[in-house]
């Protein structure tokens, strides 16, 4: 049975002693919870140590933002897998549609990033969405569909067992335009039937699918009820602790039984 997940994408905010407050305020947030929602935080580059040593006396986990395609070398102010992993960092979003606007990530490098993450045994979070002008010209299960054979489908099936997707329309990323619970299932459902068609009945239905794009303490609820939503990414609302903790508890009271 899939348990929901929460994570927290923080992308370039807070200096150092305001990320620490934060991962301190929600690691002591949810300590005694005993949860089965998992919680994972990730935060910029620099602060990934001070959340690792954090992760070790209590209940989050920890991503980055993204990483390098390459192994390692020449390869001014990136950071590979390799490094991640060294740092115990056990998720890595990969295919952000911020990263693939503002630095030109194609599908072939998000492949290879996704296939650096696996090597170095740390789970990429896969990002998939379609802009507003693919969603009004009912382009949006033909452009995530695109995304998902060439960032991933040329996964074993062990490999794909290893993966988070993370359906974020762009139009709903930061903007404050949530997709409507219906418009995420509907997508999360035909996202699952692509997998099921690849990889088989229980891989897709072990696949954890989050939505991520302007999902905040309100609408939380309604969003994790749906079927094959499985817990959320998210932006803005993850920098404040009040906001964040209410969607951890939205995920919570909308845990499967089993
Ligand atoms: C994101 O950047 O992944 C995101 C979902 O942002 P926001 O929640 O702010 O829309």
């Amino acid at each position: 049975m899939r348990n929901k997940v929460v994570i927290g994408n923080w992308k370039m905010n807070q200096n150092f002693s305001e990320a620490e407050e934060l991962a301190i305020d929600i690691a002591e947030g949810i300590e005694d919870l005993n949860l089965k929602t998992e919680v994972i935080l990730c935060p910029p580059f620099p602060y990934l140590e001070m959340l690792t040593d954090l992760a070790e006396e209590s209940p989050i986990g920890v991503g980055a933002q993204n990483c390098s395609e390459h192994e390692n070398g020449a390869y001014t102010g990136e950071v590979s897998a390799s490094m991640l992993a060294s740092l115990d960092v056990n998720f890595c979003i990969i295919g952000h549609s911020e990263r693939r606007k503002y630095f030109k990530e194609t599908d072939a490098q998000l492949a290879e990033k996704v296939n650096q993450l696996l090597k170095h045994e740390t789970c990429p979070v896969f990002c998939i969405g379609e802009l507003i002008e693919e969603r009004k010209a009912e382009k949006h299960f033909e452009t995530v569909e695109n995304q998902i054979k060439q960032g991933l489908f040329h996964l074993k099936s062990e490999e794909f067992e290893s993966i988070v997707l993370a359906y974020e329309p762009v139009w709903a990323i930061g903007t404050g335009l949530t997709a409507t619970p219906e418009q995420a299932q509907e997508m999360h459902a035909f996202i699952r039937k692509l997998i099921e068609a690849k990889y088989g009945t229980e891989i897709a239905y072990n696949t954890i699918i989050l939505y991520g794009g302007s999902c905040n303490a309100k609408n939380a609820l309604d969003l994790f009820s749906q079927p094959d939503v499985d817990g959320g990414l998210i932006g803005g609302a993850s920098l404040k602790k009040e906001d964040f903790l209410a969607i951890i508890e939205a995920a919570e009271t909308t845990q499967r039984e089993g």
